[in-house]
């Protein structure tokens, strides 16, 4: 008796000191499945891949749109849609000043099923561009939210113009410090800001004090997610939430708990 007693505390203890079990649901808000991944991974196979990470509901978006229609027509209580504009990679560059992109984004959104218009990237300089604000108008007359790959004068700017209109900040801006996302969230309530490849969060494993203070004044405008930019990240998915669990973890629970999964579940309520 007593020595399986010492044995379950030393396992306890190794479990303690080793990468820890996933404690909190996830909701990932960045999930491609795009072309190239297909041939890859069947939708089956991403499933499982979420599941196994510990991933309860994602916001996926593909290049083209009809890789987040298959993931959906097999799980729709666990993927979010978002439509991206680009019916190919082609269209990243220049998509702002298509108006044939204009024209597959409002065909697209006739299925009425999506709850963002993105993941896109865009420069400060093409915010106003009209194929840009009248993809903005759709998202308001829809309550559909905009995905937006842009560094922080972009996203100022696109705030400053389309005041209506809700965002998602993908990476935090992928450069920009807590501070300033920190003052963007504290001017503009309608940002929110999703934390994917942003690795200087927790460097090391050790949540950044700069970060903790932003997530603590802020809990409600935070989400976790991936980016499956590229094939060879469905290869890391589960390793990454392991590190993402593990700041969490260093969070008092109630901000982990919204960071993790409560936010994205309050945004995004099952239809
Ligand atoms: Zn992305």
């Amino acid at each position: 008796m007593r020595r399986s007693w010492l044995l379950g505390v030393l396992l306890f203890a190794l479990g303690g000191a080793g990468p820890a079990a996933a404690q909190f649901p996830i909701f990932d808000a960045h999930i491609h499945y795009s072309r190239p991944d297909w041939d890859a991974y069947t939708p089956e196979r991403v499933l499982s891949i979420l599941a196994a990470a510990g991933v309860r509901r994602a916001i996926v978006s593909s290049t083209p749109d009809d890789g987040t229609l298959k993931l959906y027509e097999k799980a729709p209580k666990g993927i979010v849609p978002f439509l991206r504009p680009y019916r190919s990679r082609g269209d990243m560059g220049a998509w702002h000043s298509d108006t044939g992109v204009l024209a597959y984004v409002e065909e697209r959104l006739k299925r009425g099923i999506y709850r963002g218009i993105g993941e896109f990237h865009l420069s400060a300089a093409d915010v106003g561009a009209p194929v840009v604000q009248r993809i903005a108008e759709l998202a308001v007359e829809r309550d559909l939210f905009l995905q937006a790959h842009v560094d922080d004068a972009a996203i100022e700017k696109l705030l400053t113009l389309y005041p209506k209109a809700r965002f998602l900040w993908a990476h935090a801006g992928m450069s920009s410090s807590a501070s300033t996302v920190g003052r963007l969230l504290d001017r503009f309530p309608k940002l929110w800001v999703e934390l994917a490849l942003r690795t200087d969060v927790a460097p090391g494993g050790t949540l950044d004090p700069e970060w903790q203070a932003v997530f603590v004044k802020y809990p409600d405008r935070f989400l976790v997610g991936t980016d499956t930019w590229i094939t060879s990240r469905w290869e890391i998915v589960r390793d990454y939430h392991g590190d993402v669990q593990r700041w969490l973890g260093q969070l008092p629970r109630e901000v982990a708990e919204a960071i993790a999964w409560k936010n994205g579940e309050r945004l995004f309520p099952q239809p």
